[in-house]
């Protein structure tokens, strides 16, 4: 089979492989189907991502035959241009881009105009009978050749271009003449030499492979590498390499070049938005040299800006682009990211693919193109990421509170966000794992800056439009981001920001606002998300087509009635623990737990009835004819000692113990290894008269509203840390004795359960005997994952993150379920529980509950819900949804 694949002017072979983003990369792939249905696409072919693999993962180089295939290929550009490489006369010049699966900001600069030397620059200034034009390509080839694939920094080409316009008076590079550019040509060949004690290459065949192998190389630069951690792409993908006809935005007032998408990627919107710059080439649009153009008459009239439009510049070409935009949503079905130049007034296209978007665009669009009928509901639920929902959940900038708006940039990224201001990335990184939240404020921000973009909470850029860098990752990251706000100068040396005549320190708190592009001093309050509307529509698609039931991990009313908004249909960890460290209990807690003797226990016992009678009370009129499950106390009772001086005397004082003894009791419960030690049921069995009082709290809580709202809650009791059938058997006795006598004191009778957490591997090989007792298990993963692979959850940030860059963990394992693994023990768990009772309720609770790959496994095993965080949910029930289908 091929490696190589052409595409454009005639196609004389046609080989499904072509279309396939695995084999061709993304941009490989979609520039054959643009080309397949008839669009202008230069011609070019795609080295498939075969070679990249061959090259760099095995290290066997590249495939026998490779240089002919790639030859024959350039032959086929060749014909059907009418040009050939190398030609002094008229030269074919081509671009060499680089293309994995998904898109990869870390990956190699595109390398433009390769095939110009000090012979051919001069066919190509004789036969376009524009010497500048020329001459302007080839000083741009000679600065990006040298700096992507001959690594020399591109600092020392742009301090030579600005001391040349400099010298010159000139300001604008458009300004430059002929002979400017020649002279700059020359300078910057002896940089070349210079650097690196040879001349730049003159042969154009050594330029092209150059270039093949700088692309294949750059799958394994650093930049590449964080990338694909934050992304999770599999080292394994490899990049393909597209070498492509060159057209040309730079050939004078009719020419140009522009990146669009085909509906507002911000907002959803339905109209065209783009950017566009006359007489340009390949990546000034988003470099930020120029103020780009708006690309429709609408868009530039709104914003008020003077230079016009490519609809009013260039109604042709416009209106063939327009054409073009609705050819492709309706071919591929959704909305399209574009690039594109015009050369002498004809339109060519050089890249389209699914057009990054904000979560709400992401919405809109999906709710959209269901009513246009161009997708369907199942594709409308899949076209969601749910993850990039939570964008959506969070608070945004209050609109009545007070701003003291510093600057107002580009509105590129969504959402509100306050933090400190910080400089660089490495600054950012570092200050956000200490715990402080910041904005990372760049002049524009590279591929460099990634790993500090991911640490901020949002993104400030003095320079840059709407599709610059920074905004592009942004939006993908969902962090919020103003680019482009001119106003804000970085004095560098200082550590400040200057804006207008205000100064600000690295380190000050700023808010930046991503729906309207302000700079605020300070923090600014913020209100809810609103959940009707497109989000509401979506979520409605999604809960029909879901099976499993989506519960949260609530423990105070606030907290389950959020949950409730979201969409919980129930609870499914409710940590009774959490109720216990409130300062106002603290104290009879540590009372309870440093009693010598039961009777001591159950004075305090006594004391903390009827507050946890309230908490739940609380907590089940929110939740009437819900299931609640609720655990009884887990944590190792250590966790509840007095800490200090201060905790001993107030203690002393409560009991009229002396510190002296009290300190004695806090050290014989000292344990070695806490969460192996002394908690869970453990607790319950030694002293069973504090899950007694528990279960007295809950029944009680449940009878009370039920008299009053006639409707019960459904109690699911949780009993936690199980190992073997008999705790359960003994501490379910007890429960249900209680339960007997509340209700005979009560006079009524509520439906509870009784069940246990599956959270020791010896549980879930257990489960069938275990289920002989259980009338639900919930698979308790944080613990479960901690005790299966031996690894605490509390110390493994200090090498977890190394075991998933070496690849030994796809992810963090207690972010995302280790499916291979624990899952294997969640699988076993259901079979045999439901081979002992058919009917057991199956749920999990834990981080994992959250997360959708985890919530994908959870489907295939047939449980019937999960439970997530409150702001999870409408996560979790997309997620479930897309499970699924
Ligand atoms: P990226 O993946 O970073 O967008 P691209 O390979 O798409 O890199 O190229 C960067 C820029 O160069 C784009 O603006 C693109 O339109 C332009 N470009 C690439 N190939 C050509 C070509 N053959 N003719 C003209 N412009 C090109
Ligand atoms: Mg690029
Ligand atoms: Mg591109």
């Amino acid at each position: 089979t091929s490696t190589v694949f052409h595409f454009g002017g005639a196609a004389d072979h046609d080989d499904p492989r072509q279309k396939d983003k695995t084999v061709t990369g993304g941009k490989g792939a979609n520039l054959a189907e643009m080309a397949s249905i008839g669009l202008p696409v230069p011609p070019g072919f795609t080295i498939s991502t075969e070679e990249s693999v061959r090259y760099l993962n095995d290290g066997a180089g590249f495939s026998d035959g490779l240089q002919d295939h790639v030859a024959q290929a350039l032959t086929h550009i060749e014909r059907t241009v009418g040009k050939r490489f190398g030609d002094p006369a008229d030269p074919l010049l081509v671009s060499v881009r680089s293309g994995a699966r998904v898109s990869m900001p870390g990956m190699m600069d595109t390398v433009l105009n390769l095939g110009l030397n000090d012979q051919t620059v001069a066919g190509l200034a004789a036969k376009s009978g524009q010497p500048r034009f020329a001459w302007d390509s080839y000083r741009r080839f000679i600065q990006m050749y040298s700096d992507v694939v001959l690594g020399v920094d591109h600092g020392l080409f742009e301090e030579a271009l600005e001391i040349a316009k400099e010298d010159k008076g000139l300001y604008a590079d458009t300004e430059m003449k002929c002979e400017d550019w020649q002279t700059l040509v020359a300078q910057y060949k002896q940089i070349v030499t210079d650097e690196l004690g040879r001349d730049f290459p003159q042969d154009v065949n050594e330029q092209l492979w150059g270039a093949i192998r700088a692309v294949f190389d750059s799958w394994d630069s650093d930049r590449a590498k964080v990338y694909r951690r934050l992304n999770d792409i599999p080292p394994e993908w490899g990049t393909a390499v597209n070498v492509q006809a060159m057209v040309f935005g730079n050939m004078g007032e009719t020419s140009a070049t522009g990146v669009a998408f085909t509906r507002d990627p911000s907002t959803g919107e339905r109209a065209y938005y783009g950017e566009w710059l006359v007489n340009a080439q390949g990546e000034d649009v988003v470099a930020g040299i120029r103020t780009p153009q708006y690309l429709t008459r609408a868009a530039r009239e709104t914003a008020g800006a003077k230079p016009l439009s490519m609809e009013e510049a260039m109604p042709e070409a416009y209106g063939e682009l327009a054409r073009v935009f609705d050819l492709l949503e309706r071919h591929y079905r959704d909305m399209q990211d574009i690039e594109f130049t015009v050369e002498e007034g004809k339109l060519w296209m050089l890249q389209t693919r699914s057009g990054k978007r904000t979560a709400k665009a992401a919405l809109k669009m999906a709710v959209d193109m269901v009513e246009e009928g161009l997708i369907d509901e199942k594709t409308a639920i899949l076209r969601v990421d749910p993850m990039a929902l939570d964008q959506l959940l969070h608070p945004t900038l209050d609109p009545d509170a007070p701003r003291d708006v510093l600057a107002t940039g580009l509105p590129a990224s969504p959402g509100a966000a306050s933090g400190k201001i910080v400089l660089d990335a490495d600054t950012a990184e570092q200050w956000a794992g200490r715990g402080d939240k910041v904005i990372l404020v760049r002049v524009e921000t590279s591929p460099e800056d990634i790993h500090g973009m991911h640490a901020a909470q949002g993104i400030l850029t003095a320079r840059g439009g709407m599709t610059s860098h920074a905004a592009v990752v942004a939006r993908g990251m969902g962090r919020p981001c103003v680019s482009g706000a001119s106003q804000v100068s970085i004095v560098r040396e200082a550590r400040t920001l200057r804006i207008g005549n205000r100064e600000l320190k690295e380190g000050d708190t700023i808010t930046i606002d991503g729906a309207n592009g302000q700079v605020m001093a300070g923090e600014v309050a913020t209100i809810e998300p609103e959940l009707a509307g497109d989000f509401g529509v979506l979520m409605e698609w999604a809960d029909r087509h879901r099976r499993m039931r989506i519960r949260t991990n609530a423990e105070t009313e606030q907290d389950c009635r959020m949950a409730r908004q979201f969409g919980a249909e129930g609870i499914g960890l409710c940590r009774t623990e959490h109720m216990f460290f409130d300062a106002s209990r603290i104290s009879l807690v540590r009372q309870m737990i440093l009693a010598s003797d039961e009777k001591g226990r159950r004075a305090a016992l006594a004391q903390l009835l009827p507050e946890q009678r309230a908490d739940f009370h609380a907590i089940f009129e929110v939740m009437v004819g819900l299931p609640c499950t609720i655990r009884l106390l887990d944590p190792p009772l250590h966790e509840f000692l007095p800490h200090n001086e201060a905790d001993f005397a107030d203690l002393a004082e409560a009991t009229g113990l002396g510190v002296d003894h009290l300190r004695r009791r806090a050290g014989e419960l000292h344990e070695f290894n806490p969460m192996l030690g002394h908690r869970g049921c453990r607790l319950g069995i030694t002293y069973p008269e504090i899950y007694e009082m528990q279960a007295r709290a809950i029944f009680e809580a449940a009878c009370d509203v039920a008299a009053v709202s006639g409707e019960a809650p459904v109690p699911e009791i949780m009993i936690p840390l199980v190992a073997t059938r008999r705790e359960l058997t003994l501490l379910k006795h007890a429960i249900d004795r209680v339960a007997d006598e509340v209700f005979a004191e009560k006079e009524r009778r509520i439906i509870y359960l009784v069940g246990t957490m599956i959270e020791l591997p010896r549980a879930a090989l257990m489960a069938g005997e275990i289920a002989h007792d259980a009338e639900f298990l919930s698979f308790g993963t944080n613990d479960l994952t901690q005790t299966t692979l031996g690894v605490s959850r509390d110390d493994a940030a200090r090498f977890l993150s190394v075991y998933v860059d070496k690849g030994i963990f796809p992810r963090d394992p207690f972010v995302s379920l280790d499916i291979d693994g624990v899952g294997q023990l969640v699988e076993l768990a259901v079979q045999r529980g439901r081979a002992t009772r058919s009917d057991i309720k199956l749920g999990i609770c834990g981080e994992h509950g959250g997360d959708p790959a985890s919530i994908d496994f959870c489907e295939k095993v047939g449980l019937d819900y999960v439970s997530a965080s409150p702001y999870r949910v409408p996560i979790a029930r997309l997620a479930a949804a897309q499970a699924s289908l």
